[in-house]
């Protein structure tokens, strides 16, 4: 999608501090990070968010979340742990429409959000 941030993120024309890649996924470090570790994973297929996911997709995000908490780990959050948040829409603050799971760690972090 030539409008959406991420997809230019995933084709190069938009640079980012990236931490990994694969044929499906791309992950790299937030521009405004929330925490110490915030970093987010996004499939490259471009899918605006979870409720326009399809039951098909079930097996890339479970790989997806696989992933994150895979990375999550080597950042050094796997004694600490973190949060994986999927925004979605308006009332869930969502802001980039290409599914993305945020990945925040390294400090506690408050409950319930804003
Ligand atoms: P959300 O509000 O859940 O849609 O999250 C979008 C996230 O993308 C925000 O935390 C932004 O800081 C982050 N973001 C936006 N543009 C970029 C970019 N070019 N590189 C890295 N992160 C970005
Ligand atoms: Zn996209």
């Amino acid at each position: 999608m030539d409008d959406c941030i991420f997809c230019r993120i995933v084709e190069g024309s938009i640079p980012c501090r990236k931490i990994y890649e694969d044929g499906e996924f791309l992950a790299f470090h937030d521009l405004k990070p929330q925490a110490p570790v915030h970093f987010l994973v996004i499939p490259k297929k471009h899918i605006p968010g979870m409720m326009e996911l399809e039951s098909a997709d079930a097996p890339l995000m479970g790989r997806l979340l696989d992933k994150a908490r895979e990375l999550a780990a080597e950042l050094g959050c796997a004694e600490t742990g973190a949060r994986f948040v999927i925004n979605c829409k308006a009332d869930g603050g969502q802001t980039v429409n290409h599914i993305h799971c945020h990945v925040l760690g390294g400090r506690s972090l408050g409950w319930p959000p804003g």
